[in-house]
C-alpha cells in the first residue's frame, strides 16, 4: 500500500481488526520509508450494476427509478403493497443482474416488471407497458391489449384466430 505522505510503496501492518460494521476490515499501517502511520479500509467490492438503454448508452442502475415506474403505474390500485413491489424487483434483480454479466438492458427490466404487473393487475400492467414500450402507434397499443380482452369475454378489435391445438394430436402409440 503506498504511503500517503512520502508516496513510499513499503509499509508493514501493525494491527488487522473488523470496523465496528462488521463490513470492513481496518488495517493500521506503518510506512517503512517515512515511519508514519496510516490506516486502510478493506471492503467487500459490490458489483456495479449497469443498464444499456435504448440508445445503447449505459447508466448505473437504479433500483428507485424502476420502483417509481411501477409506483405510478399502481397508483389508486388498492390491493398491490409496496412490499410485493419491492420483493418483485429484487427477484427480477437477481434473475437478471446474476446471469447477465451486470449489464442489463433496460428493455428487459421493463419486460420481467410487465410480466411481474400482468399477473397482479391488469389496469397497472397496461399503464406500466404503455410506458415504457413507448408504443410507436395506436396498433402496437391495440395488440398489447388484445390478449386481456380476450381473457375478458370481450371482442378482440381486429380479426378472431384460432388457436391451433398442438398439443391434442400428440400421440403416442407402441
Ligand atoms: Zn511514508
Amino acid at each position: 500500500m503506498r504511503c500517503p505522505y512520502c508516496r513510499a510503496d513499503d509499509d508493514q501492518v501493525m494491527d488487522s481488526r473488523a470496523a465496528t460494521d462488521g463490513t470492513s476490515i481496518r488495517r493500521r499501517r506503518r510506512c517503512k520509508a517515512c515511519g508514519r502511520r496510516f490506516t486502510t479500509y478493506e471492503r467487500h467490492e459490490l458489483k456495479s450494476r449497469m443498464v444499456v438503454k435504448k440508445n445503447g448508452t449505459c447508466a448505473a442502475y437504479s433500483r428507485d427509478k424502476v420502483l417509481q415506474g411501477m409506483i405510478t403505474a399502481c397508483e389508486k390500485r388498492k390491493h398491490i403493497t409496496l412490499d410485493q413491489l419491492t420483493q418483485a424487483i429484487e427477484e427480477i434483480e437477481a434473475e437478471l443482474f446474476d446471469s447477465q454479466d451486470c449489464e442489463v438492458p433496460t428493455q428487459l427490466i421493463g419486460e420481467k416488471v410487465s410480466e411481474f404487473l400482468q399477473g397482479v393487475d391488469e389496469v397497472a400492467y397496461v399503464r406500466f407497458t404503455s410506458v415504457y414500450r413507448e408504443f410507436a402507434d395506436v396498433q402496437a397499443f391495440l395488440e398489447t391489449l388484445k390478449p386481456l380482452l380476450q381473457k375478458n369475454g370481450a371482442k378482440p378489435p381486429v380479426e378472431e384466430e384460432v388457436e391451433n391445438e398442438e398439443h391434442d394430436t400428440e400421440c403416442s402409440t407402441k
